[in-house]
């Protein structure tokens, strides 16, 4: 019989990507506290937020946490060796700069982030950029910006009252970009601080804040959908949109 001549995978080696992330997926690691309450998050179903808070899913997620790594692994190109040599397109100031803001009524509680660009653009003026990546940029293209991402980009820019915003999205397949520009819109960054504080307020009383799946850009993927308190929830064929 013909011997077969492709390798096969050998069955005691596991994947040293899985191998690191899966350690960095344990609890202790990012252990949400009570009180502070990220941008990047917020703009999301309350819901599945407040479930990350009081029983959060610590099984390993190999897609998710792929996911995850291969946006931080374009952040860092572009950081180290796309921003430096940027002239024509922009002048960057500063990278990862950190946001926060209090929240109103209560002193105990704040929403924060980190923005990825602080850059002056073409004409001389001071702009927050946000870089967003993603497997492919067909939807993008489509239909512009997502409601989640400007949302994040306006709680930095009401917080920091630069006014002026891009969002830059970077294909993970093709290597593609696309830019929007956008500025603040101040009723997306009072909808933030209002969730801030609906989270807060839900999690001091320890109470299930609403289901809002349709807030999600991937809400199919959330990890919380087999949980009893989302029973009703739309990604399980239930009513609560
Ligand atoms: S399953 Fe639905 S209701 Fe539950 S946390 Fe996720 S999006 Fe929210």
């Amino acid at each position: 019989m013909a011997q077969s001549i492709l390798a096969e995978q050998p069955a005691d080696m596991v994947s040293p990507i899985d191998e690191v992330l899966s350690k960095r997926e344990e609890p202790e690691w990012h252990k949400p506290v009570i009180g502070r309450y990220h941008a990047s998050q917020l703009a999301y179903c309350l819901r599945r937020q407040y479930l990350d808070f009081v029983s959060p899913v610590t099984e390993y997620d190999s897609d998710g946490a792929r996911k995850m790594w291969l946006g931080s692994v374009i952040h860092k190109v572009l950081e180290n060796e796309i921003l430096p040599f940027t002239e024509d397109s922009f002048t960057p100031i500063a990278v990862e700069k950190p946001v926060w803001y209090g929240l109103p009524n209560t002193r105990d509680g704040m929403i924060v982030g980190r923005f990825d660009v602080l850059l002056m653009d073409p004409s001389g003026e001071l702009a927050i950029m946000d870089v967003k990546s993603r497997e492919d940029l067909y939807y993008v293209d489509k239909e512009g910006p997502g409601e989640h991402d400007v949302r994040q980009l306006a709680m930095y820019q009401g917080a920091t009252r630069i006014e002026k915003g891009y969002l830059w999205y970077v294909g993970r397949r093709k290597g593609d970009d696309l830019f929007y520009r956008q500025d603040l819109k101040k009723e997306r960054f009072r909808w933030m601080v209002a969730q801030g504080s609906l989270l807060h307020q839900a999690l001091k009383l320890k109470e299930l804040p609403e289901m809002c799946p349709q807030y999600g850009w991937e809400p199919r993927y959330c990890k919380h959908r087999n949980r009893p308190e989302c029973e009703n929830c739309s990604l399980n064929g239930g009513g609560e949109q």
